[in-house]
């Protein structure tokens, strides 16, 4: 019987390996022709700041539609687009369409934009990116770039810091994503003069059930306020993470609570709709009288 069972356990499980690999490599051929089929997009999401609850940002967020796989979500096809050597040429349409919209959008507004290690070790980066910035119009200071801390995994890592470089040196912000999850997180902090600290979601989450979790959140707050970055927590869904965080000094907040990643009409109105400091607090009932 324990044979039986085996040989079964056996022959469910090697197929569903070769169905893993199988949709790998569909995923990397329909990767291809994603950007000449249109079948890519972005979606923005707000961030907020604290104190004054205004939207003063909005992350960029690349969605993808194959007409047969479906909704694939970044997590999954960023990393194949990486090792088939596809990253830069995906990665550079995101910039171009990202700062050439957020130069219609209002004035005050940042934009964020997520940048794959294997993006920034390439010598051309810097000049890419720089070139897509001046042909959009969007002055440097509206844009941030989003990196993380695999960044300085390995040798390569001496390339990409000089892109960074060149980017900051001309008024690019550059953003430190997903801060806290890494091996060494708090030596990267050395490595470069980052302008804003993301706070990973996995430290939000955990805030209202672990007091450590509390406990770092506040620490990394103290730290960032010590080294002149600007702060913004990820992934805030609930009111009460958001009262925590503000008590512990956290500048801007992104995250289900505020809103999801929507496409740029409905972002545009989610702004014009704003309501005024104090009474746009998702927890309270706007209609009483
Ligand atoms: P990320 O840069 O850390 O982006 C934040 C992710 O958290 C997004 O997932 C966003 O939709 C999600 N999120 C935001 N608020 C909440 C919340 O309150 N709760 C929860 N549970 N999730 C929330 P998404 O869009 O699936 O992207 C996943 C990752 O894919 C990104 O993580 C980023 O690393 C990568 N990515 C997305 N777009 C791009 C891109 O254009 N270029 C590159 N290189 N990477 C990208
Ligand atoms: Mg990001
Ligand atoms: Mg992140
Ligand atoms: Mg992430």
């Amino acid at each position: 019987a324990a044979k039986e069972a085996g040989r079964a356990r056996f022959e469910i499980f090697v197929p569903r390996l070769g169905d893993r690999r199988r949709r790998r490599v569909a995923i990397e051929q329909a990767l291809r022709g994603a950007l000449s089929r249109s079948e890519m997009h972005l979606h923005w999401q707000p961030r907020v700041d604290v104190s004054r609850w205004e939207v003063v940002g909005a992350e960029v967020l690349l969605r993808w539609q194959h007409p047969e796989l479906g909704r694939i979500n970044p997590d999954e096809f960023i990393g194949i687009a990486e090792d088939a050597g596809l990253i830069a040429e995906i990665g550079l349409w995101v910039l171009q369409r990202a700062c050439a919209h957020a130069v219609q959008m209002p004035p005050h507004l940042l934009v964020s934009v997520n940048v794959s290690p294997a993006q920034l070790q390439r010598e051309d980066f810097a000049a890419l990116a720089l070139r897509a910035i001046e042909r959009s119009g969007l002055p440097p200071q509206r844009l941030e770039l989003e990196v993380t801390e695999s960044l300085f995994m390995d040798e390569t890592s001496a390339q990409a810091l000089a892109n960074l470089h060149a980017l900051r040196n001309v008024g690019v912000r550059i953003a430190l994503d997903d801060f806290g999850t890494g091996y060494s997180s708090l030596a990267y902090l050395r490595r470069f003069p980052f302008d804003t600290l993301k706070i990973d979601r996995a430290f939000v989450r955990e805030l209202m059930t672990r007091h450590d979790a509390r406990a770092i959140v506040r620490t990394i707050l103290e730290l960032a306020k010590t080294l002149g970055m600007e702060t913004i927590a990820e992934g805030v869904e609930e009111p009460a993470q958001l009262d925590v965080l503000r008590e512990a000094g956290c500048g801007s907040i992104q995250g289900f609570m505020v809103a999801r990643p929507m496409p740029r009409g409905d972002f545009l109105r989610l702004m014009k709709n704003w309501t005024t400091p104090g009474t746009a607090y998702m927890g309270l009932d706007l209609d009483i009288d």
